[in-house]
């Protein structure tokens, strides 16, 4: 089934267009990456599918499951089943990363009509999935993100992840400032958590991670429209030929 269409879908910020026309059609048991150069509007696509405020549709529609997406606030959507990790995740001194990861679950939980799960039966629960990312339970009892280190906040926002199990999960640049190690543990995580039910949307700048998450489909975002698209050969050749090969071609159509 399909899990999400996006037609012909236009927003600006502060009046200022940056989608400019995106379309895309992601199914239960895909993977699609999305790349193109930095200020294509990769992140924009990503926070107008969370439902940021900031960013204004102006034209086109998403659908969810055959709904529309796009009057429902931020945390419906993700009650639902939308997941973004974020290219910076955010820190929020003085609230406890355990307790922020047993409301978001539960409230996601309660959505599904499963029970909610009360501090020690989350505990356990979260105690299982921290496996996923090979995380310290230490990073339990502090602030959400406070002090964590970039890898640490891409680990625990897949823990996050892990915990919510979306059926739109979205990425941005979940692989930028991992070292080699991290980068592993984290597509790992991913890897584990993809099945034939949900789907993946990741945003990167770099095959490294494509070698490790193999995707079914590679889009080519440039000047807020999805340009190319094609299977895991073509973020190859991008690696090879660099971006300005796609300009030269979008020009000879012009
Ligand atoms: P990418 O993720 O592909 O690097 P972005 O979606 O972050 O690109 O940015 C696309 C364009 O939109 C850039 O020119 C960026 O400066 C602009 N933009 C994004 N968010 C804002 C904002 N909140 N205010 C002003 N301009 C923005
Ligand atoms: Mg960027
Ligand atoms: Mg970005």
């Amino acid at each position: 089934p399909v899990l999400i269409e996006i037609r012909d879908l236009c927003a600006c910020v502060d009046d200022q267009p940056i989608l400019n026309g995106v379309n895309l059609t992601i199914r239960a048991g895909e993977i699609h990456a999305l790349m193109g150069r930095n200020g294509s509007g990769k992140s924009t696509l990503s926070k107008v599918l969370a439902g940021h405020p900031a960013y204004k549709v102006t034209e086109g529609s998403v659908l969810y499951r055959g709904e529309d997406l796009l009057p429902l606030e931020p945390d419906e959507r993700s009650r639902i089943g939308l997941f973004l990790g974020f290219q910076y995740p955010v820190e929020i001194p003085g609230v406890s990363n355990l307790e922020f990861l047993r409301v978001s679950t539960n409230a996601r939980r309660l959505e599904q009509g499963m029970e909610e799960l009360d501090t020690f039966a989350f505990e356990d629960f979260v105690r299982e999935r921290l496996g996923l990312v090979q995380m310290d339970p230490a990073f339990l009892d502090r602030s959400v993100n406070e002090g964590f280190s970039g890898g640490e906040k891409k680990r625990n926002e897949i823990l996050q992840m892990a915990l919510l199990e979306p059926l739109v999960a979205i990425l941005d640049e979940t692989d930028s400032g991992l070292d080699i190690d991290a980068l592993r543990i984290v597509s790992g995580g991913v890897n584990q958590l993809a099945n034939v039910d949900n789907a993946t949307l990741l945003i990167t700048h770099y095959q490294r991670l494509l070698d490790l998450i193999q995707p079914d489909y590679v889009h080519v975002m440039a000047a807020g429209r999805i340009v190319r698209s094609g299977d895991k050969a073509l973020a190859l050749e991008l690696e090879q030929r660099g971006y300005e090969w796609v300009d030269r071609e979008l020009d000879a159509l012009e």
